[in-house]
């Protein structure tokens, strides 16, 4: 184990038993393989459904990113989650979303405008219905899923540029919000976040393991997630 991927570790056993915490949760492939959702960063469906089951019980309160960022920073740290889910894998369209929006709960989605219509993920005209559903936020997750860390700026905003303008012709809408793929702090530097802030995005989302706080909100363009299907498959995500 990598010595980031260690602290990482304890900083979510520390964030988890704080229950009055209010986080950003990122999920990626959610399956009903039971064998699949081994895989790193995935998720059964049976899984998610009893996470979901568990956040009602523990009166946590999922809200969009849209009132994580505009709503009194006060208000947003008690209790609140965030749902996002990366990549944009195929199981958006036929599980996620149906469920989500049976539950009236809503989602961010950060697509990888590279992988649409590739096997195993969303294809265009599913991403278009998505983006319809009033629940769903559509997010960016760059145009092809690299570390940026040791590219240029040039790079970094031409693929930037690129994600963008393939989300507002298919969406129809401009995107406001990027994840950058791998997101840890060797994937993507501060200084990343930055030129991204500059193509004016209203938030940058990373993969730091930490409960939300007043400073990172404020700033927002180095906001952490949660990786919530490994702290579920090592059973250290509970509500009981
Ligand atoms: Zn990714």
């Amino acid at each position: 184990m990598r010595l980031t991927d260690k602290i990482c570790a304890l900083l979510s056993k520390t964030v988890l038993r704080d229950k009055g915490i209010s986080y950003v949760a990122m999920f990626h492939k959610i399956t009903p393989d039971e064998v699949v959702a081994q895989e790193p960063f995935a998720c059964s469906q049976r899984q998610f459904e009893s996470y979901l089951t568990g956040l009602k019980r523990a009166g946590m309160n999922v809200i969009s990113v849209d009132d994580l960022l505009t709503h009194p920073v006060d208000e947003v740290l008690k209790k609140k989650v965030v749902l996002t889910f990366d990549d944009g894998f195929a199981d958006i369209d036929s599980f996620v979303a149906p469920l989500l929006t049976r539950h009236g709960v809503p989602f961010t989605v950060f697509i990888t405008t590279s992988l649409l219509n590739t096997e195993g993920y969303l294809t265009t005209e599913q991403l278009k219905v998505l983006a319809q559903n009033p629940l769903c936020t559509i997010g960016m997750h760059a145009h092809r899923h690299l570390q940026f860390r040791s590219s240029s700026k040039e790079e970094l905003l031409a693929d930037f540029c690129r994600c963008k303008e393939e989300l507002c012709r298919l969406t129809g809408k401009e995107p406001l919000y990027y994840a950058f793929p791998y997101g840890s702090v060797y994937a993507c530097s501060w200084q990343n976040s930055r030129v991204v802030r500059g193509a004016g995005v209203k938030a940058v989302f990373m993969t730091l393991p930490l409960k939300l706080t007043a400073g990172l909100l404020r700033y927002r363009y180095y906001l952490p997630r949660i990786d919530v299907p490994t702290l579920l498959k090592q059973g250290k995500m509970r509500y009981d």
